[in-house]
């Protein structure tokens, strides 16, 4: 936590569940990450943290952004970030939303299907696509399923349909997975796009831009890579691959970006055993699931929760909704202090991706929770 937060914590009153966010990491994270890949332009995934004083730091850095609708497209140019800086990244996007885009001067547009291509053709005409490629998740701790990419093969072939339907065949992308904690499924990715990069130009297409996703991560428990072994690591694939005729490169980090820079904090619902001689408590928080820990779903992320000094024993964690599903760590061990009761608080550190974006509206009555940027 960084020192901004730790002192709001001991100093404001605050009600939970609530976000307690320090901007100024996400500028030093802009500018590591920046350092460990030069080559690349940074277009930060909004879905992680769409807050604007988010969006407006990054948009005063000279960030470009990766939008999947069109509200994010809107809070980008809203924060200050121009139209030219924006791809609608997402492969799944609405008629009008893509006409409403091209209209505010979105230049860059994501498809992996004939259908959403033609969608593009008709309402964003001339624009630049790219079309996202399926690579190997292996690494990641939250891998995407099959509901993204295409194949090498159906790629090309979209590619020459792409120049046909008046568009511009600009480049390929992939995602290789979030929380992806290797770099072997960075290399493997670029080995299997250059070569379609190689095919396309004796086809007579010459892509000029390869986005190579997020899925940087961050050091909840267990230690990851640094960023700079993922830039190291991603430009020894590239030039291995590409030689010195490297196409333009983007990188769409989230996690990497924000989740190290804000505290969820949380108060104890209620502490008890399940059954009398139980040796594991349950922990009910007022933050759950619904409330915005969403990554926790098979509990893939697996936030430092903390809770005070002393000694501790096992706990199972979950939510305060009526729903049964709203359980945040059952399996993985867990360990709060034996004195916890109901009213304390505990703090999930690391939380500042992907958790307000996730958080439901008013399931069982409970709002969404605050946010404070410090
Ligand atoms: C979510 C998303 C990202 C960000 O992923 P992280 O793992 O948070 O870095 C980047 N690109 C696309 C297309 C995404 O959907």
């Amino acid at each position: 936590m960084t020192p901004k937060v730790a002192a709001f914590l001991a100093q404001s009153a605050y009600e939970t569940p609530c976000l307690v966010f320090d901007v100024e990491q996400v500028a030093e994270n802009f500018h590591s990450l920046r350092a460990a890949l030069p080559a690349a332009k940074i277009y930060y995934a909004v879905k992680a943290n769409p807050a604007a004083p988010v969006l407006e730091l990054l948009a005063g850095l000279g960030s470009c952004f990766d939008a999947a609708s069109l509200p994010e497209i809107e809070a980008c140019l809203k924060a200050g970030a121009s139209a030219a800086s924006i791809s609608f990244g997402n492969t799944i996007k609405k008629a009008s939303a893509i006409a409403a885009a091209h209209a505010h001067g979105v230049p860059l547009y994501a498809f992996d299907s004939i259908e959403e291509l033609e969608k593009i053709a008709g309402n964003a005409p001339g624009a630049k696509v790219y079309c996202r490629i399926v690579v190997d998740n292996i690494g990641a701790q939250c891998p995407l399923s099959r509901k993204f990419g295409t194949t090498l093969d159906r790629a090309r072939d979209l590619m020459l349909a792409a120049a046909g339907l008046g568009l511009v065949p600009h480049g390929l992308s992939f995602h290789v997975g979030s929380q992806q904690t290797g770099t072997a499924a960075y290399e493997l990715a670029i080995a299997r796009v250059a070569m379609l990069f190689t095919d396309l130009k004796s086809a007579g297409i010459e892509l000029k831009m390869l986005n190579l996703g997020g899925g940087y991560p961050i050091r909840y428990q267990e230690d990851v890579p640094e960023t700079d072994q993922f830039g190291t690591a991603i430009m020894h694939a590239m030039t291995e691959h590409f030689g010195n005729d490297l196409p333009d490169m983007l990188i769409e980090p989230g996690r990497a970006m924000v989740g190290n820079a804000g505290v969820v904090a949380s108060e104890v619902v209620l502490v008890c055993r399940r059954m009398p001689e139980d040796e594991r408590r349950w922990v009910y928080l007022d933050i759950g699931r619904f409330g915005g820990l969403a990554e926790t779903e098979g509990e893939a992320i697996r936030y430092r929760i903390t809770a005070g000094a002393g000694p501790t024993g096992p706990v199972a964690v979950a939510g305060p909704t009526c729903d049964s599903v709203d359980i945040v760590y059952e399996k993985t061990p867990y360990f709060l202090p034996l004195e916890l009761q109901s009213g304390d608080h505990v703090l999930i550190h690391d939380a500042g991706a992907y958790i307000t974006s996730y958080a439901s509206q008013n399931f069982n009555g409970f709002a969404p929770l605050a946010e404070h940027y410090l």
